[in-house]
């Protein structure tokens, strides 16, 4: 007998998030969109109390495909969070002392394929003649200008390439998507949970709030932050630490006043013990110091970050702790974590906020009902595991790959022993001028040929088959390929 298709007639009739930050206000908003029209409730429990974490405001820019999913007009996000456009990432005195670097978003060249713009960049180079790799992307020549205008729509203007992501307001972001989803249904309960009930398979029953009330659900999100509240106190599910290959645990934050206007990149500048994030959003600039605690006390941390600020602080230093990492299991019975409760890696290339994005997309892909079949779970940790891999990866390359040498924390960097999977990468372009990019990679070949050059990693060769298989242009075509890319972003209103 051939197995038949079912349809097990038990859907979820209801979803109880845990927590109120950003990750559960995205998670909310997402289902209020893709449950419209179903019976399922969905239900977010957050205290006012308890706060939340209220950093994260640089992101990439998958984040523009969330907001068309909801519908989010932009003009309307951008005043209701004071957001600012960024195009890329610059990166400060990571490679040596007075060295910048650029890593736009988008791709390189225009009308060709990565590999082969990056082999014919590569093979002009060892005919000496080297240029620089931002003025062969639409967006990073943009952001080094200061320039920004409308994408193109246009199939033959470079301008089609021009790729951007947001800086905003946490705070005022997880306020706008609250707004969303309680107009579309979803319910919100202020109070503190000091209880989770597990019945005897180990899924979650019910929550019990501190004023006694109690909440129960078929499906449990836990988007509680560090705090972990399901998934960890209450599941015991545990957690992969990757702290060894991240040597910062501890990041203060400090906001103030802006001193120019908001330029189109986050900035990242690596000191002695760590690195600086800035910010510019519209009405002020977020700033931070990620540092490792073993070699910078928390009191010298927020000193020196002050003495860097460019203008003026407006809010106290706020400190935090981390532990880099994963959990084991991001989704186990019938609760998924996502956002910090699943796991975090530092703001590093701003991919947090992304992973709460692409965690969601694979619950909306893996959707349960109310049997929880573990193949279902165990495909979506799977997936999940994957991603986070990548990630911390591209990160630690970083911290790896530098040349600093002028302080301990820095010279414990260059002792690191790379994971099998980053050492393979690396081990790989530098053979062959070859970028592995593995299944749910964040990060195209285009970002690691600009963090391998920016920090000085160099292939020893351009990949062979350009001279075997006849080059995509010939010198003065891949040149005259330059001059239309700043052509095309000098037509761009400077920003
Ligand atoms: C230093 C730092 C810098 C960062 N920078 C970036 C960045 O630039 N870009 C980026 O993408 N990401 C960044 N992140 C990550 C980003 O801040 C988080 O991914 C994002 O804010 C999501 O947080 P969250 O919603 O998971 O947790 P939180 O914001 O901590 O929210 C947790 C929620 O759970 C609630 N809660 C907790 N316990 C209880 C309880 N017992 N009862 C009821 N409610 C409870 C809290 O009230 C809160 O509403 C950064 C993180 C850190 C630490």
């Amino acid at each position: 007998m051939s197995p038949t298709t079912q349809c097990s007639g038990r859907g979820l009739r209801s979803v109880v998030i845990v927590g109120g930050g950003t990750a559960g206000w995205m998670v909310a908003a997402g289902l209020a969109r893709v449950l419209e029209g179903s019976s399922c409730e969905v239900t977010l429990v957050e205290s006012e109390a308890i706060g939340t974490v209220g950093v994260g405001e640089a992101t990439i820019p998958s984040l523009r495909a969330f907001h068309e999913l909801l519908g989010i007009d932009e003009q309307e996000f951008l005043r209701a969070t004071r957001a600012t456009f960024k195009l890329a990432i610059q990166f400060r005195e990571w490679g040596g002392r007075g060295e910048t670097f650029l890593h736009p978003f988008g791709p390189y060249g225009i009308d060709i394929k990565h590999e082969l713009f990056q082999a014919y960049w590569l093979k002009r180079r060892s005919e000496g003649c080297p240029s620089a790799l931002d003025e062969w992307s639409v967006t990073g020549l943009a952001a080094s200008l200061g320039r920004f205008g409308t994408r193109s729509t246009d199939e033959s203007s470079p301008l089609r390439n021009l790729t951007y992501a947001y800086h905003l307001d946490a705070t005022l972001y997880a306020r706008l998507l609250r707004a969303y989803a309680e107009e579309r249904g979803v319910r919100r309960i202020e109070g503190r949970v000091v209880d989770v009930a597990v019945g005897p398979r180990g899924w979650v029953d019910s929550l019990r709030l501190a004023d006694g009330r109690s909440v129960t659900g078929d499906f449990f999100i836990d988007c509680s932050g560090f705090e972990s509240l399901i998934i960890a106190r209450a599941l015991q599910t545990g957690y992969v630490d990757w702290s060894h290959w991240f040597p910062c645990d501890s990041a203060v934050a400090v906001q103030c006043e802006s001193a120019a206007a908001p330029v189109l990149h986050t900035r990242a500048t690596a000191r002695e013990t760590g690195w600086q994030w800035r910010i510019p959003l519209q009405h002020r600039v977020g700033n931070g110091y990620v540092y490792s605690s073993a070699h910078l006390s928390d009191d010298e941390a927020a000193t020196d970050l002050l003495q860097r600020l460019e203008g003026a602080p407006i809010s106290a230093p706020r400190h935090l702790r981390f532990k880099a990492g994963r959990r084991a299991s991001a989704w186990v019975g019938n609760c998924l974590a996502l956002g910090l409760a699943a796991g975090f890696l530092e703001p590093l290339e701003s991919t947090s906020i992304h992973l709460i994005q692409t965690g969601l997309g694979r619950l909306f892909a893996l959707f349960p009902d109310r049997d929880f079949d573990p193949a279902v779970s165990a495909e979506y940790n799977r997936l999940t595991a994957l991603e986070y891999e990548h990630v911390r990866d591209f990160l630690i390359l970083h911290y790896a790959a530098s040349t600093r040498d002028d302080s301990a924390f820095w010279r414990d960097c260059r002792v690191m022993r790379l994971p099998d999977s980053l050492a393979y990468k690396r081990d790989l372009f530098t053979k062959t001028g070859r970028i592995a990019i593995l299944e749910q990679e964040t990060f195209a070949a285009a970002s690691w040929l600009a963090i391998y050059t920016g920090l000085g990693i160099w292939p020893q060769r351009y990949e062979p088959a350009i001279d075997i298989f006849g080059s995509p242009a010939t010198p003065l075509g891949f040149e005259a390929m330059r001059e239309r890319i700043r052509a095309a972003v000098e037509t761009l209103q400077t920003a």
